[in-house]
């Protein structure tokens, strides 16, 4: 069975011991003229909370133990935006970013779709979706100081969220970075479990980067988790890559009493690695 947690850590245990190390998007903005100036095998480990985030604080307690951070990106609706969950998974040590949306939900709001847009009134669309962004932003850092975001990409949507820094700077609201214009996906390889497996780009419309045709005639086309496992293994893997994960697509499905003994003891393995942090 692919895509359980148990897959998931024996993924990030291989690269660990294939000498890759792991960092949040925003660790990487910080720190990015020595990581893209070093020979250093990195990973930007990216995390979209679309719905179930408790799914999210599985793979963040497994990254803590595992001693590995990463960035979680929660939208600003209530199948994701948990405020006990984001707490716990900062304390945990990861950085969480907003994962945002605002031209899909004022088009809705609006009652607007995209082929009856004349300029003037898609202009005011990008207008109303930042300024819900702005607010939605002001909100989400009552829980945590967000310093990057992320765009969600809804399939069903005509719009693309992120036509409102087409008019606006996200750097004015002291944000560092954006991963679709902030990362040179000519130096770092793209990975994404979109559709629950590693080539879903084949079916995205948005997850998927202009280098996309390049990689396939690199080889690097990978189906199932134990293909990039294999991969690492035989160091056919670029040193750079950002991997993106959908934690609500991972499960321990069918063995469901790991899940119960996960979450049992959920509050205690919190405390006890936030008590370990603290030392
Ligand atoms: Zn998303």
């Amino acid at each position: 069975m692919d895509f359980t947690f148990y897959k998931y850590r024996v993924l990030v245990k291989t690269l660990l011991s294939k000498g890759f190390s792991f960092i949040t998007f925003a660790d990487f903005l910080a720190e990015e003229g020595d990581v893209a100036n070093g020979s250093n095998k990195v990973i930007i480990l990216r995390h979209d909370v679309d719905i179930k985030p408790q799914n999210s604080l599985a793979t963040a307690i497994i990254e803590a133990e595992l001693g590995i951070k990463g960035s979680y990106y929660f939208r600003m609706v209530p199948e994701s935006f948990d405020i006990e969950i984001i707490k716990q998974i900062a304390s945990l040590g990861h950085e969480v970013g907003y994962h945002y949306e605002t031209m899909d939900t004022a088009s809705l709001r609006l009652n607007v779709k995209r082929e009856k847009l004349n300029e003037r009134r898609k202009e005011e669309l990008i207008d109303y979706a930042y300024n819900e962004f702005c607010e939605n932003l002001g909100t989400f850092r009552k829980t945590y100081p967000v310093s990057t975001i992320c765009m969600h990409g809804s399939p069903q949507s005509g719009f693309d969220n992120k036509d409102i820094w087409k008019k606006y700077s996200y750097k004015q609201l002291g944000l560092l970075g954006e991963p679709y214009f902030d990362i040179d996906f000519n130096d770092f390889f793209y990975l994404t479990d979109t559709g629950r497996c590693w080539n879903g780009y084949r079916f995205s419309v948005r997850d998927k980067m202009p280098q996309q045709e390049q990689w396939i005639k690199d080889g690097l086309v990978f189906s199932r988790t134990s293909d990039i496992v294999r991969a690492a293994h035989a160091n056919a893997l670029p040193p750079r890559i950002m991997i993106t994960v959908h934690p609500q697509r991972w499960t321990n499905s069918p063995l469901a009493w790991m899940w119960e003994l996960l979450f049992q003891n959920i509050k205690n393995v919190v405390k006890w690695f936030v008590v370990r942090r603290g030392r």
